[in-house]
This record gives C-alpha cells, sequence and structure tokens, in this order.
C-alpha cells in the first residue's frame, strides 16, 4: 500500500480516486497517525485592511507534511477526515499550533488577530468553548486574539446547539465569521440568525467582478447589507490590483488574497510582512517628503 514515488503517493490521496473497502480503510488509518505524530502544519495569509492597507489579521490554513510526498492540501485530506471522523482531532491539532504562533507572535511584537477554520463537528460540540478557553489560558492570550471562521453547514444539523457554542465562544471574546459566504442555500436565514462579527464573501463572486456586472452588483450589496446590519466584510481570493480598487471603492473592509500573498509557512509568512510593512512605511515617508 505505501507508494515508493512521491507523485504516487500523493495520487493515493486524490479525492477524486475513490477507492473503497480496505484501501480507505487504511488511509484513514495513515491520517489518524498522521495527525497524532504531529504531520499537520499550519501556512498563514494576512487579511489586508483595505483603507489602510495595513495587514490586521492573518487566517491559519492546515496542511499535510506528509513525509516522502509532496505537501498535501486540505482539499486533498479533509474529505477523508470528515469520514473517518478525525475532524476535531484535526481542529485541536490547528488551535493548539495557532495559538502557540499567536504567543509567539505577540513576544516578537507581532499583534495579529488569528483566524480558525471550524468544520460542523466542533462546532455543534458544546465543550468546545470551554476547550479553547483553556488552551487560550495556557498561552496567556486574549479572545480577542482567536476568530473562528464557520461555514452555514453546523446551523443545518443543529442549529440551537450551534448558536449556544457560538454564544460561548463570543463571550469569550473569539470573533465569528461565516466564510465562503453566498454559496450556501439560506445565507439570508443565516444572517438573521447568527451573532456573528464578520462575513467573508465567497472567491466565486469575487473572481469574475471586473468582467461581470451580476456578480459585481451581488458583491456591491452583500456588503450594503452587511453593513447595515453592522458585520464586517472581508473579501476572498483576490489576486489582481483592480479587483482590490474595486473592492475598496464599494466599502470592503478587508480582502485577501495571492494578490498580496499565498499562504505561508509561519517563518516566510515574518518575513513577508517586514518587507510589506517597510515598504508601507517607506511609501509613507517618501508621501510625507512629498508634501
Ligand atoms: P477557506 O477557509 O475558504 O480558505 C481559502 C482558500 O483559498 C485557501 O485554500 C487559500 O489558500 C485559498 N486562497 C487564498 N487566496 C486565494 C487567491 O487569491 N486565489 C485562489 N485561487 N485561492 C486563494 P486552502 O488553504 O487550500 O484551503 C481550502 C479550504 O480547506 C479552506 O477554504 C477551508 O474550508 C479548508 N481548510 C483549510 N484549513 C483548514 C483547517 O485548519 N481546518 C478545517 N476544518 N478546514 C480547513
Ligand atoms: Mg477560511
Ligand atoms: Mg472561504
Ligand atoms: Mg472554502
Amino acid at each position: 500500500y505505501r507508494a515508493k514515488a512521491g507523485h504516487l503517493t500523493v495520487a493515493v490521496f486524490d479525492p477524486r480516486v475513490d477507492l473503497s473497502g480496505e484501501d480507505r480503510l487504511q488511509r484513514m488509518a495513515e491520517l489518524r497517525r498522521a495527525i497524532h505524530d504531529g504531520e499537520l502544519v499550519l501556512h498563514f495569509q494576512p487579511k489586508i485592511a483595505l483603507g489602510t492597507g495595513r495587514v490586521e489579521g492573518v487566517e491559519a490554513l492546515v496542511r499535510w507534511d506528509r513525509p516522502g510526498s509532496e505537501l498535501v492540501f486540505p482539499d486533498a485530506f479533509l474529505p477523508l477526515a470528515r469520514r473517518a471522523g478525525l475532524l476535531p482531532a484535526v481542529t485541536k491539532s490547528v488551535l493548539q499550533q495557532a495559538l502557540a504562533q499567536s504567543a509567539l507572535w505577540r513576544a516578537a511584537g507581532i499583534v495579529l488577530p488569528i483566524a480558525v477554520n471550524l468544520p460542523a463537528p466542533d462546532l455543534i460540540d458544546e465543550t468546545l468553548p470551554a476547550r479553547v478557553s483553556v488552551l487560550l489560558a495556557a498561552q496567556r492570550l486574549p479572545g480577542s486574539a482567536l476568530e473562528v471562521e464557520i461555514t452555514e453547514e453546523a446551523l443545518l444539523r443543529d442549529p440551537a446547539r450551534a448558536k449556544s457554542v457560538l454564544g460561548n465562544l463570543r463571550a469569550l471574546g473569539v470573533r465569528i465569521a461565516i466564510d465562503d459566504y453566498g454559496t450556501g442555500y439560506s445565507s439570508l436565514v443565516y444572517l438573521r440568525e447568527l451573532v456573528v462579527d464578520e462575513v467573508k464573501i465567497d472567491r466565486t463572486f469575487i473572481v469574475p467582478m471586473l468582467l461581470d456586472d451580476r456578480s459585481s452588483s451581488i458583491v456591491r450589496s452583500t456588503i450594503d447589507l452587511a453593513h447595515a446590519l453592522g458585520l464586517r466584510v472581508v473579501a476572498e481570493g483576490i489576486e489582481e490590483a483592480e479587483v482590490a480598487e474595486m473592492l475598496a471603492r464599494f466599502g470592503c473592509d478587508t480582502a485577501q488574497g495571492y494578490h498580496w500573498t499565498r499562504p505561508l509557512p509561519a517563518a516566510q509568512f515574518e518575513s513577508w510582512l517586514r518587507e510589506y510593512e517597510g515598504a508601507d512605511a517607506s511609501a509613507i515617508r517618501a508621501a510625507g517628503r512629498g508634501s
């Protein structure tokens, strides 16, 4: 079963190859071992405030650093983790690592709220807020150091419990964002029923904005709707300066995308940040000299 060549190993985890029975059990067993052995790692992508250009937060995105293979991306192993009931183990590892990194950064003067993706099984687990509280305390972090990104799946499964868990997380000072906004079936019900802080408009509406009036109209009115409800708006998947400019004109608060950088390992993120903020500071100095 253990493939020898790197490309073969990756193919084994190709989600399109729906191996069944024994193979799937073996893959699940390997994933369980990998999580246990600490093979999940985090990459970090900045969230940029469109008004000022400043970095105002960071999203942690999980990858599997599988020995003898290329880095495995979440879409290639989270579906299997889900079927194997391993999502809570993934979340546990991700939360632990994200908060440990946040504490290290704070000690180095980098104070950025860190956002973690929270899948449905965790959002309906009433023990989650207490566990988050323990992890925050262990790293001496305030609740405001953490943000959780949720999707509507949990709400569909068990709305009462999801609301209770979210309420208890918010009581700790943790911020809540609705991820992939606009792709669900009942986005408006969702906005009415949930007390959240932020809406992340899905990439599928952002990418075609320049060419497609319908997409840009949807984005513009979603921004207005969210603002009317007192929510902040994040746009995902910005790859071009023109899209960032249009979003800024529409009043979008925050943006994320390859236009600034792909998600990076912690050390590379720090270098990127130093360079970005250095460039920013010298631009401000240059503007000062010019006036
Ligand atoms: P998401 O939370 O909506 O994350 C955004 C995804 O878009 C990330 O993919 C990110 O790398 C990618 N992205 C960011 N900017 C751009 C851009 O400008 N262009 C394009 N084409 N893509 C961009 P990634 O890291 O592969 O993650 C995919 C999904 O996997 C995430 O979507 C999230 O649903 C899930 N995921 C990632 N990390 C975790 C985790 O720690 N726990 C759980 N439960 N799910 C996670
Ligand atoms: Mg996310
Ligand atoms: Mg998203
Ligand atoms: Mg997504």
